[in-house]
């Protein structure tokens, strides 16, 4: 049968009728008692359950007819403990007979070519049942990191077997080479401030080869959705060491006071030459009209989040993740790929089982190009932020671009770097875009990712350096920058290492660059130390900010007194709160992109210097004002005293 004749079976009423499975156990579920095999595939006409002694090598030891059960799930049960079994599925079809791993696959051998029958118990680390995620801090504040990268480079002082693995989040007190007084990875981060940890894709993709070491690539090209990677794991041969891993950096990050987030990558998978297209051929996939592969991801396909079927797939994937392994947020790449049934429908599930907006979600409302939704799904785009749930965030490349100019085009500016007629969409910046003229993109500040850098396109200091040249101006600007979006009222965010300068030679996708261009290069953090620690200070003072922290629909309503001119723009915020102890009631706060000073008069009242283009910490001083006088280039915020 050929695509255009597949999808319109699944189309039809009968095959939704006949064949939409709607419990949540596919795949292989093993503990000491037993286990079960379920596999979803609705055309095959038999399937054979293969058992191997090796994740890669080596022919199966028993082979194993499936029975066909009801809606098209084909089962095996039996009550012996499996644990450490590989196996795949030998599908005969009509026209061909396929050999497939699970799309339900929880472990899998190198490479992921055959999945693994796991105890999931067996793979908790000491400690794990008393595992719990952090205290919710007064404001969110994401740090978004690739796990190679993390302490891949020799100056993070990681032990040699640990650098670009998970165990290393597992290791606390690394200092500079070792020092002993400069701070690295965790205890870096804890100085830093941060809330939440961001791990760039770390569910199994297809790009290294993970029997090789030294291989590099981000990650967006998911293959086992449902598996830890194996390149970052010690050992990639052995299914269930990846997992015990990647639980023990969640435990440690979690034990460190730090919520992680999961980049998740639903909207493509890394080939169509996959499980999912093995085990139900063209139902997983979006297909254009003429039968061409849909292809708005730009990576080759498009999977149909709105057919029933897939959307169980994703819904029952984040859903794994977040209990089994005790994650704390999902980023969703290009969910403008994805319906808005189905985020609605994750972010209901997730509220269900652990609290009103717990849990994270959020992601890029955009897509690389057109997709064929299909059945008039509604895409989950910036323009649909209406449509979807007040805690389904969106990365907002509005704030990110009129602070510091396009992410595409080198030498086009924003307002910290010269860029001209961004006053008013800094002041939008500042409520997160929920305005009350009906040019709102947004319904509250929780469904705004406030950022200016993340891992695609330049870092903030690549492409501050192509519009400005001297270093020392350079600096200024960042601070400035950093000053606009960390007073803004969305949630906030950004690239690993922006704090530090972080550079990548001036390239943007370094997707697949060697990990020697992507690594963090922990000697800049104390190179850039001034820069640094202007970051720490602003993510202090920001947490005692509850008028901005604020994330209800009511919060725009606390920014008054907005006022530009060219360059200048500044406004007040009531910064009480109805919960805790503000210490101050009002904020004034202006940004200066000029070369002249700008002076403003304060109302009646105590007001002191929280923080000025210099200086992010004068919070703690005491230092008491009558007027606000913002430098040159500088950003300036005083606050009111209760
Ligand atoms: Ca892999």
């Amino acid at each position: 049968m050929d695509r255009r004749e597949l999808k319109k079976l699944y189309q039809s009423t009968e095959f939704k009728r006949q064949y939409t499975y709607e419990k949540h156990d596919l795949g292989a579920a093993c503990t000491e008692k037993g286990t079960s095999f379920l596999l979803w595939s609705p055309l095959a006409k038999e399937i054979t359950l293969r058992l191997y002694a090796d994740g890669a090598k080596g022919g199966c030891f028993r082979e194993i007819a499936m029975q066909k059960e009801a809606q098209g799930v084909w089962a095996h049960r039996t009550d012996e403990s499996l644990h450490g079994v590989y196996y795949d599925y030998k599908i005969v079809y009509p026209w061909e007979t396929v050999t497939s791993c699970d799309p339900y696959a929880r472990a899998c051998g190198v490479n992921g070519r055959r999945s693994m029958a796991v105890d999931l118990r067996r793979t908790d680390p000491d400690g794990w049942y008393t595992d719990d995620r952090p205290k919710k801090a007064a404001e969110t504040v994401i740090y978004e990191l690739h796990v190679g990268e993390f302490s891949w480079d020799r100056s993070g002082g990681f032990s040699e077997e640990y650098r670009g693995k998970y165990k290393a989040f597992t290791e606390e007190h690394t200092t500079l080479f070792s020092d002993r007084v400069h701070p690295t990875g965790i205890d870096y981060l804890k100085e830093l401030g941060v809330t939440h940890v961001q791990l760039m894709p770390a569910y199994d993709y297809g790009s290294v080869d993970e029997s090789r070491e030294g291989g590099f690539n981000w990650g967006y090209d998911p293959e086992n959705h449902n598996v830890p990677e194996g390149s970052y794991a010690t050992d990639a041969y052995h299914g269930e060491v990846r997992i015990r891993e990647f639980k023990e950096m969640v435990q440690s990050l979690h034990k460190n006071g730090f919520r992680v987030i999961m980049d998740v990558v639903y909207n493509h998978m890394y080939s169509t030459d996959c499980h999912l297209n093995k085990t139900a051929p063209w139902y997983y996939f979006r297909t254009e009209e003429n039968g061409a592969v849909s292809n708005g991801s730009a990576c080759g396909n498009d999977l149909a989040s709105e057919c029933a079927m897939c959307a169980n797939y994703i819904l029952d994937s984040v859903l794994y993740w977040a209990k089994e392994y005790h994650i704390d947020g999902f980023r969703f790449d290009l969910m403008g790929l994805l319906d808005v049934g189905l985020m609605n429908r994750i972010r209901a599930e997730l509220d269900r089982r652990y609290g009103k907006g717990e849990i994270l979600l959020f992601g890029e409302p955009w897509a690389a190009d057109e997709t064929a939704m299909e059945g008039g799904a509604l895409p989950a785009l910036k323009k649909n932020a209406g449509k979807l749930d007040v805690n389904v965030g969106m990365f907002c490349d509005d704030t990110r671009d009129a602070i510091k100019g396009d992410v595409f085009l080198e030498k086009v500016c924003g307002f910290v770097n010269g860029g001209e007629g961004f006053e008013e969409a800094v002041l939008h910046s500042v409520r997160a875009w929920c305005t009350e003229d009906g040019e709102a993109v947004a319904k509250a500040p929780s469904q705004i990712i406030t950022y200016v850098s993340a891992h695609d396109n330049w870092t903030l200091w690549d492409k501050l350096a192509k519009t400005i040249t001297d270093e020392k101006t350079r600096i200024r600007a960042n601070k400035l920058a950093a000053a606009i979006y960390m007073t803004c009222q969305g949630r906030l965010f950004f690239l690993s290492g922006e704090e530090f300068a972080r550079t990548k030679n001036g390239l943007g996708n370094t997707y697949n660059a060697p990990i020697g261009l992507n690594r963090l290069d922990w000697q800049r953090a104390y190179a850039y130390e001034e820069l640094r620690v202007y970051y720490q200070g602003l993510i202090a003072l920001r947490k005692q900010l509850p008028g901005l922290c604020d994330k209800s629909e009511r919060a725009g309503k606390r920014i008054y007194g907005t006022w530009t001119k060219a360059g200048v723009a500044g406004f007040f915020a009531d910064n009480r709160s109805e919960t805790k102890h503000s210490r101050w009631a009002e904020l004034c706060v202006i940004y200066n992109s000029t070369d002249t000073a700008v002076r403003r008069e304060l109302p009646e009242g105590n007001w002191e210097l929280l923080l000025d283009g210099e200086n992010s910490f004068l919070w703690r001083e005491g230092i008491g004002v009558t007027v606000a006088e913002a430098a040159p280039f500088r950003a300036l915020v005083p606050g009111k005293r209760e």
